[in-house]
């Protein structure tokens, strides 16, 4: 029999708790939602008592209208909470099929108001053709591609934004580095860091990062009395390798689910796999690799 923690349906040692990154391994790149099979999986499995949670560089509000309410919508049950720790630690908020708890956010992880304002008429003056300002970020700024606009001509503009960007950090008195211009480590000295993703420009404190919302995911379940055998974490970005190893590091044992590999697989103390390990193809990627996971889990975890 399983234990179970007080009134919740979580058993409070589950098999595996799933941190998944957003855009890549759940929403589509290119559409930017979230296919119905994904939503129902989740479902599943977060029904059969597998933790889900959410670690994004996303806002609390996309999480809302991407995953927590089509979550809700295909049937939720009552008593099933699901974590979402969102601009990659600086926000969190916990929901259930009644809708989303308190937001929270760590002020002192975001970027200062004068330089997103600055960086807001930068984007309406040199870039609108091409990217939009995401004025859902509670602590980063970010500049998104439109949607119409062909990836190849976006990631060429970027490299343009990011110089201004770097540059607007400057004339503000603040110190920061472009994650892609240097060696990992060396952005110490720096307040922060440009991340620049296939589909957006992240401008964030150095303190944010996969590896904070990891340790916020352990918090929120160990708040709930939940200890997972073991994790699974899964993303498209290199960035995202930050939340196994911190699990790995804090004694959590874990695997890492790497859907865009292209970048190649780095050396790691604990296992990587990717869609080729289901027995699919090196062209199964994005959302294709995570559905496939998610889906496995299910079949697996989901009586
Ligand atoms: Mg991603």
């Amino acid at each position: 029999m399983t234990a179970s923690t007080p009134g919740t349906t979580h058993p409070a040692a589950p098999a595996l708790a799933l941190l998944l990154d957003i855009d890549g391994p759940v929403a589509s790149p290119v559409t930017r939602d979230v296919r119905p099979a994904i939503i129902a999986d989740l479902v599943s499995l977060a029904s059969a008592g597998i933790p889900v949670l959410f670690n994004t560089g996303r806002s609390d509000t996309f999480i809302r209208e991407q995953v927590m309410a089509p979550m809700i919508a295909a049937g939720m049950p009552a008593g099933i909470v699901v974590h979402a720790v969102c601009e990659k630690g600086a926000v969190w908020f916990s929901y259930t099929s009644g809708g989303p708890g308190p937001i929270h956010v760590d002020h002192e992880l975001a970027v200062p108001k004068a330089y997103g304002d600055d960086v807001r008429r930068m984007v309406a003056e040199d870039y609108a053709t091409h990217m939009f300002f995401d004025e859902t970020k509670r602590a980063m700024v970010s500049v998104e591609q439109h949607l119409d606009v062909p990836n190849e001509d976006y990631l060429a503009e970027q490299r343009l934004f990011d110089a201004d960007a770097l540059e607007l950090m400057g004339r503000h008195g603040l110190s920061a580095t472009l994650l892609d211009h240097h060696a990992p480590g060396s952005d110490d000295a720096a307040d922060y860091r440009l991340d620049p993703t296939i589909i957006s420009t992240d401008i964030e404190s150095i303190r944010l990062g996969k590896d904070l919302g990891a340790s916020r995911a352990v918090e929120l379940l160990a708040a709930q009395g939940i200890t997972p055998k073991a994790w699974r974490t899964v993303g498209d970005s290199r960035t995202d390798y930050a939340m196994a190893d911190w699990l790995h590091h804090n004694g959590h044992s874990v695997k890492h689910i790497d859907v865009r590999p292209a970048d190649g697989v780095p050396n790691k103390p604990y296992d990587v796999l990717t869609a080729t390990d289901l027995g699919l193809g090196e062209d199964v990627i994005h959302d294709d690799a995570g559905g496939a996971f998610l889906r496995s889990w299910r079949e697996a975890l989901v009586g």
